[in-house]
């Protein structure tokens, strides 16, 4: 199968940003040409893509997410309101993935894989739990997930938080299903290892985490850091900063994700760089839990965006991360001045406050898709580079150049624009509907599904795993 994207502004790479007009042919799975050979594919009989007055882009990558919430929107509250980050997961988040059984994780999957697509996300990196369906729950997710056409990394999220057994459940899947990936080689699936956060795993369980890790060749996808507990709880019942205790347990070899970092200092930050650690931003999802905000200078180009489950909108992640990030520009350069300078070693500097600081958090996610599928020219748009690509219907009305796309990725580009999406060379979106499903009726078949979801959670207590606990003894 070949299409041909004729006639549009082509951005062939984010970092750094490279604009040019030119048909894209995409044969299989792969771009075939980049101008040039258009007329002889058409020729032969390709379907053409009219792309005149569009902006052609690469997929854009959404590196922490967790779809398994994406039916909690207006879900019933009745406890009393939260009042710190542990209460928001023991209440809020520890009930809804202990309320999901398997036609809820299915529906989850399927209007996060639409709202990814329509959105103009291709990637996601999801962090699945649901410790009432732990076994083949990332079956299903990656069914689902590859059924719409969205390319995933998923990871269970084994955790003590409900004691060793559930751990072990947890890891078991998480095994399970990375021999699944090795053995398969599905085309748009791979696999992490997913542990939830240190404040919640005992060494046993992280030491066995590490040793699937090794085992698979495939890295940790935990939290760190993301409220004060994980740095409390780790000193006060290991002796050691969360970072320090990863270390230790060799959790920082192969290359983990970790998300948020909010709370990590100089000596964290640098012992994160020095591993080759990929460090998810949620600015969205940390300002909904007012955890602070992540010392985004100390960590170097390896700084990529994530949404933690607040959709998959990379436009909306990108610009507001971006926005919050001037604002604080200069209270951060001042308060970690030398390390913002050791930093400056990387090709990028993710406290640098640059235009092109969406651009270039949005590369590092996808470098990091292209490490885990072992294709390096993902992410770009170039000759034998994986087809995941998005046309934006965008009447630009000023030009888009090398030097003025990340201009108009803060200030003019949203998700809105998305007209078409390819994913591995498929088309998976066209004149904004989805090719393998009909939108209106995922939504349809996943409200009777929230309801019931929503019925089981509003029955379940409190959870009763709290790390402040073992901190006040
Ligand atoms: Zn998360």
């Amino acid at each position: 199968m070949t299409t041909i994207l004729r006639g549009g502004t082509v951005v062939t790479r984010l970092r750094p940003a490279e604009v040019i007009e030119a048909d894209l042919v995409v044969d299989g799975d792969r771009v075939a040409a980049v101008g040039g050979a258009a007329e002889t594919a058409i020729a032969v009989g390709a379907s053409v893509i009219d792309c005149r007055g569009c902006l052609v882009i690469p997929g854009n990558v959404c590196a922490h997410t967790h779809a398994y919430s994406a039916l909690a929107r207006g879900m019933p509250y009745r406890l009393a309101p939260p009042r710190d980050f542990v209460e928001i997961l023991r209440r809020v988040w520890w009930r809804l993935d202990g309320a999901l059984d398997e036609a809820s994780i299915r529906a989850s999957a399927r209007v996060a894989a639409m709202e990814a697509l329509l959105a103009g996300t291709t990637t996601l990196i999801d962090h699945h739990a649901s410790p009432a369906a732990v076994d083949g729950s990332l079956d299903i997710l990656a069914e689902e997930l590859a059924r719409l056409g969205v390319r995933s990394i998923l990871a269970y999220e084994t955790s003590d938080r409900d004691g060793p057994a559930a751990a072990r459940d947890g890891l078991a899947e998480n095994e399970r299903f990375l021999g699944w990936v090795a053995a398969e080689r599905p085309v748009l699936t791979r696999g992490l290892v997913g542990a939830h956060a240190s404040f919640s795993l005992s060494d046993d369980t992280l030491a066995a985490c590490v040793d699937l890790a090794r085992s698979s060749g495939r890295g940790l996808h935990l939290h760190v850091a993301e409220d004060g507990i994980d740095g409390v709880e780790s000193r006060a019942t290991h002796g050691l900063s969360v970072v320090r205790r990863l270390e230790r347990a060799g959790a920082l070899e192969p290359a983990p994700v970790l998300a948020h970092g909010v709370h990590l200092g100089r000596d964290e930050a640098a012992v994160v760089r020095a591993s080759g650690a990929t460090l998810v931003h949620n600015p969205r999802s940390n300002m909904n839990n007012a955890v602070g905000r992540a010392p985004l200078a100390l960590f170097g180009s390896r700084v990529a965006l994530g949404t933690d489950g607040i959709g998959a909108d990379m436009f909306e992640e990108s610009r507001v991360g971006h926005l919050r990030h001037l604002e604080e520009r200069h209270e951060v350069v001042e308060v970690f001045e030398a390390d913002v300078v050791a930093a400056r070693g990387d090709q990028d500097d993710a406290g640098s406050i640059e235009a092109a600081w969406p651009l270039a958090r949005l590369a590092a996610g996808a470098d990091l898709v292209a490490d885990t599928f072992d294709e390096p020219l993902l992410g770009r748009l170039e000759l034998g580079a994986p087809a995941d690509l998005v046309v934006l219907d965008y009447p630009a009305p000023t030009a888009v150049t090398a030097a003025t796309l990340a201009a108009h990725w803060t200030f003019g580009l949203s998700a809105r624009s998305v007209r078409d999406v390819l994913v591995a060379g498929r088309v998976v979106v066209r004149d904004r509907r989805l090719t393998a499903a009909d939108q209106e009726a995922i939504a349809a078949e996943a409200r009777p599904i929230a309801s019931r979801l929503w019925d089981r959670l509003d029955a379940l207590p409190e959870h009763e795993f709290d790390p402040r606990g073992v901190v006040a003894r």
